[in-house]
């Protein structure tokens, strides 16, 4: 039987600290215990929101719903042939800890997602992805259970329609659902992607030359520990924009006036997508703090709370820096935050 807690504040839930109200909570450590909660919220007549680890929330208002803080956790091996295996996590498992278990095992695929926080269940969300790996990319499909009916349905890769830090589940499906499981198709024969960001320097400089996929996530560790603030000291949410994407014939004007500007492919073939930290910094936000709310002053792209910020401060913020942006580069930033 799942327990409720009534007002509670979930800002300790999530990673950007900031105070907010839950109507209703409950911590979720069964699939039996999410069909009881759901249908006493449905006769209640609430709505219900899912939290996993509140790494890429911002709640700016007091939440009317019952709130499930999904705990459901547990990884296993279904299917195994000579080259593949495919894995299943269960959506309260840390993304973490379903990393290690393949990279202990040496099965490659997921190594450059090292250490992104959050868990299993988020991931689909948004697709995530770093130094050019995305969910995407090993995804298989997800089992997920209607919020409304308590019915479950598969989502294979293509009804996902996966995009650049986007999903059905941030569109057409969204706040429908609760994302129960998800499979991967992971390699046992991997090929490491190494060319993105700063991982040849680091492998360079220990000397590595043919990296297995422990040392590679062990570089992925050590780079993000390096530039990212540790949620902990610095209360943030990650990357706060996402990276705008431009056609090629706007940027080429884009790149004739600001030569020096920060890009990579598209998303697309015909656009190209600009670096919104090199944006945010060029706008003139980098490090430069508004009360209790700045832009991270060694990633720009970084919203921090330093401490006691309210979500009307966080919200101003970023409506100034979003004008700031488009005020000088003509270029309208969206936020990759779930605000709510
Ligand atoms: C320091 C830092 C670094 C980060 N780096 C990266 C990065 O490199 N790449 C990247 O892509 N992201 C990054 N992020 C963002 C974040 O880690 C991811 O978006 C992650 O997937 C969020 O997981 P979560 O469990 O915390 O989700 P939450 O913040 O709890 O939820 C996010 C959204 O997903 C929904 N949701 C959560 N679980 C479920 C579920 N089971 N079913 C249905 N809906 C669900 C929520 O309702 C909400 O809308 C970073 C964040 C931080 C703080």
């Amino acid at each position: 039987m799942f327990t409720l807690q009534k007002q509670v504040d979930i800002s300790a839930y999530t990673t950007l600290k900031i105070k907010a109200k839950a109507a209703f909570l409950a911590v979720i450590k069964e699939e039996t215990e999410l069909q009881e909660a759901l249908s006493w919220a449905r006769l209640q007549k609430l709505p219900v929101f899912i939290l996993g680890g509140g790494s890429n929330i911002l709640f700016t208002q007091k939440i009317k719903a019952l709130v499930l803080k999904n705990e459901i956790k547990g990884v296993r091996v279904i299917k195994e042939t000579e080259t593949s295996v495919w894995v299943e996590a269960r959506s309260g498992e840390w993304w973490s800890t379903l990393v290690r278990f393949a990279i202990e095992r040496r099965w490659g695929g997921i190594e450059n997602l090292y250490y992104v926080p959050g868990t299993v269940g988020a991931a689909p969300v948004q697709n995530i992805g770093a130094y050019g790996v995305e969910l995407k990319d090993t995804f298989v499909s997800l089992r997920a259970i209607n919020l409304k009916t308590g019915k479950e349905k598969i989502f294979t890769k293509k009804d996902c329609a996966f995009g650049y830090r986007s999903s059905v589940f941030k569109n057409k499906e969204k706040g429908k659902y609760f994302i129960a499981s998800v499979t991967l198709k992971l390699s046992k024969k991997p090929v490491l992607r190494l060319d993105y960001g700063d991982i040849r320097a680091q492998l360079n400089e220990q000397g590595i030359k043919r990296p297995s996929v422990q040392q590679l996530a062990e570089i992925i560790r050590k780079i993000r520990d390096n530039k990212l603030p540790n949620p902990a000291i610095y209360p943030n949410a990650g990357s706060f924009f996402k990276n705008p994407e431009v056609t090629k014939a706007d940027f080429v004007g884009l790149q004739k006036k600001f030569p020096e500007i920060k890009f990579f492919p598209g998303s697309k073939s015909g656009l190209v997508k600009i670096s919104a930290g090199w944006l945010i910094e060029q706008a003139g936000f980098k490090g430069k703090r508004y009360g209790p709310v700045g832009m991270y002053e060694k990633q720009a792209l970084i919203l921090v709370n330093y401490g006691g910020a309210s979500a009307k401060q966080v919200l101003a913020h970023v409506r100034r820096v979003q004008a700031g942006v488009y005020q000088k580069f003509g270029i309208k930033i969206e936020p990759e935050v779930n605000i709510i």
